[in-house]
């Protein structure tokens, strides 16, 4: 049996959490950070907190005996994902990384890219917008730096008043989104643009194409440059094939 540490917060973590119930050649359990306040519980056993930095992950995978990592972290979460690569060389087992493509502009797209967060907030501008932020919880105060603005902020959990800047409403919600969910609500909230990472995948991607149709500019936060020397796969499918082969239980299922 092949001991399995799935680093999650992700649809790629909860694909691979499903696939593993029916797998008895892995002992499998999944960690979120507890950024959720609410977390969907998966169907495998799950824990829920930092571990204290690399060498706190290496003494949990080194005293669980866990012999295969998966870093299926988001692709912004790039502080577990430096950790991950140097716990996983401290303590001498194999890693894979799920790295999800990035989403790329098609005609029609008005895209404005920026690097992180406060030149997010300078590109919107210095006359007052309708905003639609949709970049999680974290890193909502960078916006106080452009409190001219009317934000219309969603995420999973209603964020800390403290984080937020003036004239923000929230619209707690969790993706998927449907398309024309989308369209309704950049069109019944007159939004001018929207921010967003790159994030990449399917289940939060409507809002793009919503906003190709409306007109709506997008403000695209790049992503921070993945790991090196990390060996990485691009979607949940691919890792089960990997994990398969190093469980040598490939038999083509
Ligand atoms: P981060 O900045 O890269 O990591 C900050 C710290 O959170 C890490 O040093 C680690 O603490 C802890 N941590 C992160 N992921 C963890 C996990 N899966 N299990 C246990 N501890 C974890 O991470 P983040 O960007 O805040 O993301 C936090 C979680 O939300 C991740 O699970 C990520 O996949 C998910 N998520 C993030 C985003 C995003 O935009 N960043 C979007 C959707 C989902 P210690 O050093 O103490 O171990």
């Amino acid at each position: 049996m092949t001991k399995l540490l799935i680093l999650g917060g992700t649809t790629e973590a909860s694909a691979l959490a499903a696939w593993l119930v029916d797998r008895p050649e892995f002992n499998a359990l999944l960690s979120f950070a507890g950024t959720t306040r609410t977390p969907r519980p998966p169907p495998i056993p799950y824990r829920v907190g930092g571990f204290g930095g690399p060498q706190g992950l290496a003494n949990f995978l080194r005293n669980g005996g866990y012999q295969v990592m998966i870093d299926a972290t988001h692709p912004f979460a790039a502080q577990m994902k430096r950790n991950a690569a140097e716990a996983a060389r401290l303590a001498g087992i194999d890693l894979l990384a799920i790295h999800r493509p990035a989403w790329h502009a098609v005609p029609g797209d008005k895209w404005h890219h920026v690097p992180d967060m406060a030149h997010a907030a300078q590109a919107l501008g210095a006359t007052p917008r309708r905003i639609l932020l949709t970049i999680g919880q974290k890193d909502l105060a960078a916006f106080k730096a452009a409190p001219w603005h009317h934000y219309i902020v969603r995420s999973v959990d209603p964020p800390d008043t403290d984080s937020l800047p003036p004239h923000a409403e929230i619209i707690a919600a969790r993706g998927p989104f449907l398309l024309a969910d989308e369209l309704a609500l950049l069109r019944g909230s007159h939004v001018s643009a929207l921010v967003t990472k790159n994030s990449g995948g399917t289940a939060t991607m409507a809002k793009l194409e919503a906003a190709r149709i409306c007109g709506v500019e997008v403000v695209m936060i790049d992503r921070p440059e993945p790991q090196i020397g990390v060996a990485t796969v691009q979607d949940p499918a691919q890792a089960k094939a990997w994990l398969r082969a190093h469980a040598g239980t490939d038999r083509g299922l």
